[in-house]
């Protein structure tokens, strides 16, 4: 039974009445024996089908791209023209600052991270590695394996304020400027994770017009839900290139992407855009590291999609299977929680995960509640940098890959234990 009215205008009689109704759910819903998981941000089985024609391309005799290129054999380092003609126009980038490369983004974030500790990138006096200390703004709560890259390097992370126009500008106009160690920032600008906010193009100008301290500054452009919306209007990518090349910073973006979401996770193709300063001083690092990306792989995406349009009509019948899930979470977190005012939650229009915002002090209760009852949820302070949820308040919600029964049954769990340990906190 959802709360009725909201827990912080309730005395103590009405409160311990609702603790005890709560548990009562609670106790049900554990003795339904429940195995639910609301932790992966991955497409479902029935997303990945429709991408199950590249299991048989490019096909038999099918290997040369429209130069003639064999993509049997070594070579190409910047991946095949055709693919980033396409996926240039979608991510607003001109195809001849993008490269096509491997199977995964999150590489091509990795090993700019460090080229730049190991060599610098093209501004900077000396390799990150040589200075005492070196920073990152963290839009919070934000992608965890972007903190993880930081961590894992000795990045020190400072987090920063997002709402649903993208990151506090003003917050870190103020750090970047003052401050030299500050040499990058992440940025999911299109349906960020996990609060789905997508940046204005006020925000992103402003990021990349603001002085900063470091003359190395970058923007970590992770562009991964470019065209990924859950409505029938695209956010626009914003020329992020473009309109730092105009504000006189141009090698400030580092732009990535790639078709986990599209097509296969983890055997689509990725996508990095910079400026041709950024690329030339990236490739003579690529060109050490590899020969060439998997060109047959690219070539089979080509045939797949053949457009730009092909892409679009492609994440149309993604957008079919995710809306519904999503409505149900809204739907749900709605009846459930609405009137108890213990919880907010974003209403995203497009990427992977819904953000709940839980009482101050009870998101790991809330976790462990689940737990108990068989449904996993992302581990409390995920999504924070050094996994510290500061308030104690996050649940990042990843509905894609259940089922609808699946998500229904696992939101109306976490609706239960939100109002459990609500009511436990106000009666500590
Ligand atoms: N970037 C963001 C913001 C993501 O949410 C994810 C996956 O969840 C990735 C990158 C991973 O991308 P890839 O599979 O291309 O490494």
């Amino acid at each position: 039974m959802p709360a009725q009215t909201q827990l912080g205008l309730m005395n103590r009689d009405e409160l311990v009445a609702e603790r005890t109704e709560q548990q009562t759910n609670y106790d049900a819903l554990k003795a339904r024996g429940l195995t639910l998981d609301l932790t992966r941000g991955k497409p479902s089985p029935e997303q990945l089908d429709l991408a199950n024609e590249l299991l048989s391309l490019p096909g038999d005799g099918n290997f040369t791209d429209a130069s003639g290129t064999d993509c049997r054999n070594y070579g190409g380092l910047t991946g095949l023209p055709e693919l980033r003609e396409i996926f240039g126009e979608l991510l607003n980038v001109p195809a001849s600052n993008l490269y096509a490369a491997g199977n995964a983004s999150l590489e091509l974030m990795h090993d700019l991270v460090v080229y730049s500790l190991l060599h610098g990138n093209p501004d900077s006096p000396r390799p990150w590695s040589a200075e005492p200390v070196v920073r990152f703004l963290c839009p919070s709560p934000g992608y965890d394996r972007h903190f993880a890259i930081c961590e894992r390097m000795g990045i020190e992370m400072i987090p920063v304020g997002i709402g649903p126009d993208g990151p506090d500008v003003r917050e870190i106009a103020q750090l970047a400027g003052s401050d030299p160690t500050i040499k990058g920032m992440w940025a999911v600008p299109n349906y960020s994770n996990p609060t789905g906010a997508v940046f204005s193009e006020d925000v992103v100008r402003a990021l990349v017009d603001m002085p900063t301290a470091a003359p190395d500054f970058r923007l970590f452009w992770d562009n991964a839900y470019a065209v990924h919306p859950l409505i029938e209007d695209f956010a626009p990518s914003i020329d992020v290139l473009g309109l730092a090349r105009d504000a006189g910073n141009p090698n400030r973006p580092f732009v990535f992407a790639s078709t986990s979401k599209i097509t296969f996770a983890g055997a689509g193709v990725s996508f990095l855009g910079s400026s041709t300063d950024n690329l030339d001083w990236y490739t003579k690092h690529l060109a050490i590291r590899s020969i060439g990306p998997d060109k047959l792989n690219q070539l089979r995406h080509v045939r797949f999609f053949g457009d730009a349009d092909g892409v679009r009509a492609h994440m149309a019948k993604h957008r079919d299977i995710l809306a519904p899930k999503f409505a149900l979470v809204q739907q749900i977190l709605d009846d459930r929680l609405g009137a108890s005012k213990v919880a907010s939650w974003t209403d995203p229009k497009g990427g992977y995960f819904v953000s709940l915002d839980v009482m101050d002090g009870t998101a790991a209760r809330t976790i462990a509640l689940a737990k108990d009852a068989g449904i996993a949820l992302t581990a409390a302070g995920s999504a924070f940098p050094y996994k510290k949820d500061p308030d104690d308040r996050n649940i990042r919600l990843a509905p894609s890959f259940p089922s609808l029964d699946e998500v229904e049954a696992s939101m109306d769990g976490v609706a239960t234990c939100v109002l459990l340990a609500a009511t436990e906190k106000l009666l500590a």
